[in-house]
């Protein structure tokens, strides 16, 4: 099967173990389940795995120890890895961080930003289509996000305009070449792309009005921030749950009592701006309800990063990122951003690049969109 990748995709694993934290760590195949079980970990590793009724048989997940995967060892590698190699691990262990969008010819091959290695090594990493070697073949289980948009369904590129997935297919890498020109933050990427679906739809764009788009930001973040706080200090769901809404909580919070977030730095918007090729690409984008909305929560994401690093350098920054998109995984916080769908909408109209520095358009530029 061969796979398209964006052309300066890069990654390596930084052994940050957050992978093996901050999940559900399941569901686990059953076929995965009884090989293990054959291997006789039920008398050497009682616990290793938990079971729930599903509507099909029992759903399996990993058990946790130490609010880690009960696989996870002392130097940091999976025991499944060590003693019995790959193809012992659940798909989702062999999936992560990667991302195959299935259905389109050729599949596209992204790494989640929620990765926290990502930052370190998207420009000097292994080129995505020699990191994940057999990746491909995996059999992978359909995307599953709550309430997400079927395939086959017209994407909505803004607010009351759709098309036909086929003409999204013609438009995305048209979008992805047009970002990947635009130097600068990610108000700047964020205006441009605006600029090109507006008139890739015909339409004018409407003036930016930058201090209501931070009033709505803002407003969207206080409504979060008051779920996360809620949810860690629920008496559902297990401490390592509570933990991560905890965190979550102290980085909306923190982004939230800033008023003058800090410069960025130029290696920053480098890597934001290759994070939001990749959920172009892998169509992630459009999970928040629509082009704009998401292009609007991706925003949104870079703002409570930097907002969240007093320095805002790549090493402080990049973590506090991957914590934001690991947060966008959660789906309670995409219900949350599914409701919010209008307000996303319209910071993805206000947002004013603050400081473009827009490279000179390429030769189809234009014809693209
Ligand atoms: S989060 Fe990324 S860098 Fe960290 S262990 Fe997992 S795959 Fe590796």
């Amino acid at each position: 099967m061969s796979l398209e990748t964006l052309a300066d995709a890069r990654w390596d694993c930084g052994a940050c173990t957050s992978c093996c934290r901050a999940y559900l760590l399941g569901p686990v195949e059953p076929a995965v389940v009884q090989a293990l079980e054959a291997r006789g970990l039920n008398e050497e590793k009682p616990g290793w795995y938990r079971s729930f009724p599903g509507p099909d048989g029992p759903v399996y997940f990993l058990g946790r120890q130490d609010d880690a995967c009960v696989f996870l060892q002392q130097d940091k590698r999976c025991e499944l890895h060590v003693r019995f190699g790959a193809e012992a691990k659940p798909g989702f262990c062999r999936e992560y961080p990667f991302r195959l969008r299935r259905g389109a010819a050729p599949a596209a091959l992204t790494v989640r930003p929620s990765c926290s290695g990502l930052h370190m090594s998207f420009a000097t990493g292994t080129p995505l289509a020699e990191a994940a070697p057999g990746l491909a073949a995996l059999p992978l289980a359909p995307l599953r996000v709550p309430g997400a948009r079927p395939p086959d369904a017209p994407v909505a590129i803004l607010p009351g305009i759709g098309v036909e997935p086929s003409v999204f297919d013609k438009l995305a890498p048209a979008l992805i070449r047009r970002v990947s020109g635009v130097r600068g933050e990610p108000s700047a990427v964020l205006a441009d792309l605006r600029a090109a679906v507006f008139a890739a739809a015909g339409r004018a764009s409407p003036p930016p009005d930058p201090s209501r788009a931070e009033e709505i930001a803002r407003m969207l973040l206080d409504r979060l921030l008051q779920i996360l706080r809620g949810a860690a200090e629920s008496d559902q769901g297990e401490p390592w749950q509570r933990l991560f809404f905890a965190d979550a909580a102290d980085l909306v919070g923190a982004a939230l009592s800033r008023r003058r977030p800090p410069p960025w730095h130029p290696d920053v918007a480098t890597y934001l701006n290759q994070v939001l090729r990749g959920e172009l690409l892998s169509r992630e984008l459009l999970h928040a309800g629509g082009l704009a909305e998401g292009t609007a929560l991706w925003w949104l994401g870079t703002w409570v990063a930097r907002s969240a690093s007093p320095e805002a350098s790549l090493a402080e920054l990049g973590p506090r990122h991957a914590t934001w998109c690991r947060l966008t995984e959660n789906r309670q916080v995409i219900q949350f951003f599914r409701g919010a769908a209008a307000p996303l909408a319209q910071l993805f109209l206000l947002v004013e690049p603050a400081t473009t520095e827009a490279t000179e358009p390429t030769a189809n530029h234009d014809s693209d969109l």
